[in-house]
């Protein structure tokens, strides 16, 4: 019996390419590169965060004890003992009780100080300094290592680096930043028929979508992609960038002949490489989908038909690809709304149709699996499990967006 009729479950194919996908090697980088890309090892704060005790607003230190009873009309009055300024390096003036100090956002809280109180709430008069309302101790207070604590872990292996997450690198003084080499993946167009884009197709040849949908998949999950071109249904020519590929990438993308009809040249390619683990998934669109290691790479043979590539882009090759970047932190970004219209669907495999969010409302669009345009026309797509017959109108469903 051929392969290709024992389809696995989706499961069982991403558990296979996610085995055969090889950890990321790791680099060090300035912090300026970093922004993007995956951390390789857990960071930890070197200091405390902040490292002095601060006020979050402009104001005036006081103790709070003083300000007990304070009102607009019966304000508390204190001595004005000095000022805190930015960035000095001395501590700012000790706090008698009944004085207070006068403090700018983010400056130091001077000893003694246990709240601040806004200026808006505050009068000066000469070297006093009258205060309308009272006080809780810590109110406007950020005090030392309340943010990180030194030697605190900030962030954490595997996560793809926000703009945020470099403030954080910024602050406990990493300027050089450990993380995940960006993996090389190639891709590798074939059939007869294609044309490059600059080219307008003639006769029964279409022009090449796939190289550039996997290039943009690429680069979205944070992979490097290397295009080889289009490669004709020809065994040496196919040998011969496959190798090329293989010699230069860490893993290759090879779009179409997918199938097993015996112009079908991928599955043999790979198999006289190394091995064939997976031909055919129970998944719609992308059951003729290939997952295997050629002298000793992971391979993904896509199916031709766009639709059903991008399918199996998401499904398949993104586990693939995030554990070979290193990236256990990326969720696919979901909404949920209500279904308009049922979907049918054939059990025994995952499909997934593409549908458009209107609001709250969900609205499938059906369509050939060899359309583009319900590619451009949708926002994303809704999954059917295998065990399901399908979603019924009025269901509330998730929609994985693109
Ligand atoms: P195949 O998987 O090679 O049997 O191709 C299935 C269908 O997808 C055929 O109609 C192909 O012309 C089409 N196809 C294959 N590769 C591409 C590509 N790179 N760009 C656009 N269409 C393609
Ligand atoms: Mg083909």
């Amino acid at each position: 019996m051929s392969v290709f009729l024992t389809t696995v479950p989706v499961d069982e194919a991403v558990r296979v390419a996610r085995g055969i996908s090889p950890p990321p090697r790791e680099e060090v980088v300035p912090l300026e590169s970093a922004f993007r890309r995956v951390l390789s090892r857990d960071v930890f704060a070197d200091i405390d965060i902040p490292g002095f005790t601060r006020s979050v607003v402009d104001g005036y230190a006081v103790r709070s004890a003083d300000t007990t009873g304070a009102g607009e009309a019966i304000p508390v009055m204190l001595r004005l003992a000095g000022r805190a300024l930015m960035g000095a390096g001395e501590k700012p003036p000790k706090m008698q009780p009944g004085s207070c100090v006068y403090v700018p956002t983010g400056g130091e809280i001077p000893e003694g100080a246990d709240a601040v109180a806004m200026i808006e709430y505050c009068e000066v008069i000469g070297e006093e300094v009258l205060v309308k309302r009272p006080l809780a101790t810590g109110e406007n207070i950020i005090y030392q290592g309340e943010d990180f604590r030194a030697g605190e872990k900030v962030l954490g292996a595997g996560k793809r680096l926000l703009p945020g997450d470099m403030g954080i690198l910024a602050a406990t003084g990493h300027d050089t930043v450990p993380v995940a080499a960006v993996p090389k993946i190639g891709i590798i167009s074939t059939g007869n028929e294609l044309v490059p884009v600059a080219e307008v197709p003639t006769g029964s040849r279409v022009r090449d979508v796939n190289t550039y949908l996997c290039r943009a998949f690429l680069e979205q999950l944070g992979a490097f992609p290397v295009q080889f071109g289009i490669v004709r249904d020809d065994p040496a020519a196919f040998e011969e960038t496959l190798d090329k590929a293989l010699a230069t990438c860490d893993a290759v993308l090879i779009s179409g002949g997918s199938s097993k009809d015996e112009r079908d040249l991928t599955a043999g390619m790979i198999r006289s490489r190394g091995e064939v683990f997976v031909h055919g998934i129970s998944l719609a669109p992308g059951k003729p989908t290939i997952i295997g290691l050629a002298n000793g790479k992971p391979v993904i043979g896509l199916p031709g038909h766009p639709a059903s590539t991008f399918v199996v882009l998401m499904v398949i090759a993104r586990p693939m690809v995030l554990a070979m970047t290193g990236n256990d932190s990326e969720r696919p970004v979901t909404v949920r709304g209500i279904l308009s219209e049922n979907i049918p669907s054939a059990k025994g495999r995952e499909e997934y149709v593409r549908v458009r969010v209107n609001g709250n409302q969900i609205d499938p669009l059906f369509g050939k699996s060899g359309l583009l345009n319900t590619l451009v026309k949708s926002d994303g797509v809704v999954k059917i499990p295998a065990g399901s017959e399908g979603i019924e109108t009025g269901t509330e469903v998730e929609v994985i967006l693109w």
